[in-house]
């Protein structure tokens, strides 16, 4: 049997290293146009900072073994041709045309099953200036080697077009080394993975570090120096002067072959694909950043392209292609990026999107520590958690702060995986000693909130909600129940806010008008939960708390 690969970085190789141990007799090959073979595309961000040395460290083994054209013969038996461009599939006489970019030779490779995993390229907007030298994309080891370069000889002020995860994973390795300005077209960074409260604390942390951000703006222009170079770019709120200039605006799937073969494009825009990642050609398949997926809580088709899922679908379409029936199911969307101190993870949908598609939305916030509060090294987390009201399920997951939100986020992955709601969720036998968590993991925890939210016992509004209502000068007492010395630290410049520590309510609750609505808050929300129960038996009526407290203000 043949089997032939298009494209060798993530998807391909994984198909054609699990094809190999499943028939061991097939003959395998794999085309690649790029000089370089199984890397860590997601390990550039960290080449780029230094915190790598060796691009060779990205296209190693565990054991230090680089993964070249002579490696693949050696140990796996599969030939590589690399340098080689696919050029045309003709389906019909089952043979694909490949042609030598070093020789210009042209020739056709024969197949029996074929493998698309031709990946992503990076989205280069029509902007003047954007060919000027110092203006870089960050799609595949050369570009990641040409920006190191660039960084470590001429950059002193970085502007990075995309408020992304790949943007802000930059921003974290450069943080240090230069300037960095980030322009992003929406007015939030992360958009597309975080609601907008949660990003807003993402902000925080990048100005914190010196990132000037500059949201809801277009990149107009980029000028050069007059030689060339690189000197600014021009947008909508203003001109910033930049020695290097990344475009990190998102990917667009690489479908050309697939659609000159006539093979079917989904919605999206990415190779469509059935649950055995066959095309509409059952013999071709296809896997990785060309494709477009399911979506596990929608069912809609969802353009999700990450190496999680492209290594995934690798094993799924190496099983096939040898003869097996193995099937993928679908993406939740998962995510998970580091942005200086703050780990940010999210999986599932957000509010917005859930809002977007319809559901009945019930969200929680909720602030807690990693690891027992006394346990040395204990940081904080936010969790959100989103569900449908109607039938309790969980739809989606949002977690970030300084500490272990990777463990919580993987939770949260199963129980989407698995249709959990939100009491199932709750009831998992998570492990606790206070080196790892606390008593009850702070998930469990924030299930058993939103669980009350959807009780009806606890009456809780969202944050930025609150804030803009103070912003349009709504009239309603915030009530904080910290106290004093939590008050004295840290306050809300609101003149709505009344001072009343949780222990003294019962007994000064008559300083409260009865006929106004209250908003009560603390630190995380919890002591606001309590006093919301002690002013509603105490006949207070229109009471609620604004959720994650001073903790998650945005
Ligand atoms: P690609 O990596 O795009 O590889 C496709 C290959 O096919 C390319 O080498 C291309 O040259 C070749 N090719 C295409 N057409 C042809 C043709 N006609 N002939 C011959 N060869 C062809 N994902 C995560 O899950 N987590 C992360 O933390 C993460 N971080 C990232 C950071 C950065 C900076 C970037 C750029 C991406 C990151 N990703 C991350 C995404 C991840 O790298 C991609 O999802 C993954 O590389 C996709 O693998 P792929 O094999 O489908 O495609």
């Amino acid at each position: 049997k043949r089997i032939l690969i298009i494209g060798g970085v993530a998807a391909g190789p994984k198909a054609a290293a699990r094809a190999r141990r499943c028939d061991p007799g097939a003959e395998i090959t794999i085309v690649e146009e790029g000089s370089f073979l199984s890397y860590a595309g997601c390990g550039m961000p960290f080449y780029i900072g230094g915190m790598v040395e060796k691009h060779e460290e990205l296209m190693a083994t565990p054991a230090g073994v680089v993964r070249d054209v002579a490696f693949f013969r050696n140990v796996k038996d599969i030939n590589v041709l690399t340098g080689t461009r696919a050029e045309a599939i003709d389906r019909k006489n089952k043979t694909v045309r490949v042609t030598n970019l070093a020789t210009n030779e042209t020739y056709d490779l024969p197949y029996d099953k074929l493998v698309l995993a031709t990946g992503s390229k990076p989205v280069r907007p029509p902007i003047p200036g954007v060919d000027l030298a110092g203006v870089y994309t960050l799609g595949n080891l050369d570009e990641a080697r040409a920006v190191r370069q660039a960084v470590e000889q001429v950059a002193r002020r970085v502007v990075i077009i995309g408020g992304g995860l790949i943007g802000l994973e930059l921003a974290d390795v450069l943080g240090t080394k230069a300037e960095i300005t980030i322009v992003e077209m929406m007015d939030h960074v992360l958009s597309t993975l975080l609601d907008p409260e949660l990003s807003i604390l993402v902000e925080r942390v990048l100005r914190g570090k010196g990132v000037q951000l500059i949201l809801g703006s277009r990149v107009e222009r980029i000028e050069g120096d007059g030689n060339g170079a690189v000197a600014r770019v021009v947008t909508t709120a203003g001109s910033f002067d930049a020695d290097l200039v990344v475009v990190a605006a998102g990917v667009r799937p690489r479908v050309e072959l697939a659609r000159e073969a006539g093979l079917d494009l989904g919605e999206t825009g990415a190779i469509k694909v059935n649950e055995y990642l066959q095309t509409s050609d059952p013999d071709i398949y296809a896997g990785g950043d060309c494709v477009e997926n399911t979506h596990l809580i929608s069912g809609r088709p969802v353009y999700t392209p990450m190496g999680s899922v492209a290594n995934r679908h690798g094993r799924v379409i190496g099983d096939n292609v040898a003869g097996g029936r193995d099937t993928f199911p679908g993406v939740l969307g998962t995510a998970i990026l580091k942005v200086f101190e703050m780990n940010i993870g999210r999986t599932g949908l957000s509010e917005s999107e859930a809002r977007r598609l319809g559901y009945n939305v019930q969200s929680f916030i909720c602030p807690a520590p990693d690891r027992a509060h006394f346990y040395p090294g204990s940081k904080p987390i936010i969790i959100k958690l989103v569900a449908d009201a109607s039938t309790r399920k969980l739809l989606g997951a949002q977690i970030l702060g300084p500490g272990d939100i990777g463990k919580r986020l993987d939770v949260a992955v199963a129980a989407l995986s698995m249709g959990a709601t939100v009491d199932q969720l709750a009831s998992f036998d998570l492990a606790y000693a206070p080196p790892f968590s606390t008593a009850l993991d702070p998930l469990t925890h924030a299930a058993n909130c939103l669980r009350n939210k959807l009780d009806g016992r606890a009456r809780s509004i969202n944050p930025l909600e609150v804030k803009k209502r103070l912003a349009a000068g709504e009239d309603f007492v915030l009530l904080d129940v910290r106290t004093p010395a939590e008050f004295n630290e840290v306050r809300l410049p609101y003149p709505n806010v009344v001072f009343i520590p949780l222990g003294k309510l019962r007994e000064r609750a008559k300083e409260l008008p009865k006929d106004r609505e209250i908003i009560v808050f603390c630190k995380v929300s919890l002591r606001g939960w309590e006093a919301q129960t002690i002013l509603a038996s105490l006949g207070f009526t229109n009471v609620s708390f604004f959720e994650g407290g001073i903790a998650a203000w945005p």
